[in-house]
């Protein structure tokens, strides 16, 4: 069965580069893999989707039809094309013996797929059938400040625990920026409180009190660093994916049946 992989990540982060990249990799490997596009507003991919929203949903008919904005036309496709989502699921299923991964591009606004109901109806079609991984994209040379660094990791952490998946880390752009100091501030919590006590109008006590949740988060999570644009890193990139697809065979399937 291919292991679905859901790109996530705050807009600009890199998603729609980063699977751009991914295919090249898998291509050049002889790796057989599908990609989908659920966003319906992109003007143009880098990559051909073998599956994509913009075929089914018309994004600015929707707008006009249903008297709404870009945000809301954005949701209400993605609500539109989650309805069908079990005929998506049957063409995998046919594949399924021909193709090792899924790649799949949501929307440039996170917060549109990981909090809203179609995200979540998603997300579940998906992991019920297959197993399945979320990739967290973080932008960062954008997330070198403590303070960034702390907000991003705090969504990341609410994914985890809403989508209860196994999640990847994926540090992107590491061509312009190293995820080293990332590392740091996630394997040892009092170099993060070191690094964000400088910054003095954070020296609070739910700042210290939250770095120590996180680093229970952090233990449940692997963590990479990439380069869409250079390709550094694709390797470590898809162990990671390997170990979190026996992961969710061992954890997430059996949690996922008896919850059923
Ligand atoms: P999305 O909104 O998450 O899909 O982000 P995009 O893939 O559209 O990328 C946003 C911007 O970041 C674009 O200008 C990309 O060229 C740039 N970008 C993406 N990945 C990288 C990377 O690894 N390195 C650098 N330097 N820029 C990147
Ligand atoms: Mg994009």
């Amino acid at each position: 069965k291919p292991v679905i992989i859901i790109v996530v990540g705050m807009a600009g982060s890199g998603k729609t580069t980063l699977l751009h990249r991914l295919v090249c990799h898998t291509q050049a490997l002889n790796i057989r893999g599908y990609v989908m596009n659920l966003d319906p507003a992109v003007m143009t991919l880098p990559f051909g989707a073998n599956i994509d929203i913009r075929d089914t949903v018309k994004y600015k008919e929707v707008m006009k039809q249903f008297n709404l904005g870009p945000n809301g036309g954005i949701l209400t496709s993605l609500n539109l094309f989650a309805t069908k989502f079990d005929e998506v699921i049957s063409v995998i299923e046919r594949r399924a013996d021909q193709l090792d991964y899924v790649l799949v591009d949501t929307p440039g606004q996170i917060e549109i797929f990981t909090w809203s109901a179609s995200g979540a109806i998603i997300t579940e079609a998906f992991a019920s059938t297959f197993p399945t991984v979320v990739t967290y994209i973080v932008d960062t040379p954008r997330s070198s400040s403590p303070v960034t660094f702390m907000s991003n990791m705090l969504y990341a952490c609410s994914i985890l625990y809403k989508t209860r998946l196994p999640l990847v880390l994926a540090f992107n752009k590491v061509d312009v920026a190293q995820h080293q100091f990332a590392l740091e501030w996630m394997e040892d919590f009092e170099t993060f409180q070191a690094a964000i006590s400088s910054d003095t109008t954070y020296t609070s006590t739910l700042t210290q009190s939250l770095s120590l949740s996180l680093d229970e988060f952090y233990k449940n999570l692997r963590s990479v660093g990439v380069s869409a644009i250079s390709g550094a890193g694709m390797n470590e990139f898809f162990k990671a994916i390997e170990a979190c697809a026996e992961e969710y065979m061992e954890t997430y399937k059996a949690d996922l049946d008896k919850r059923r």
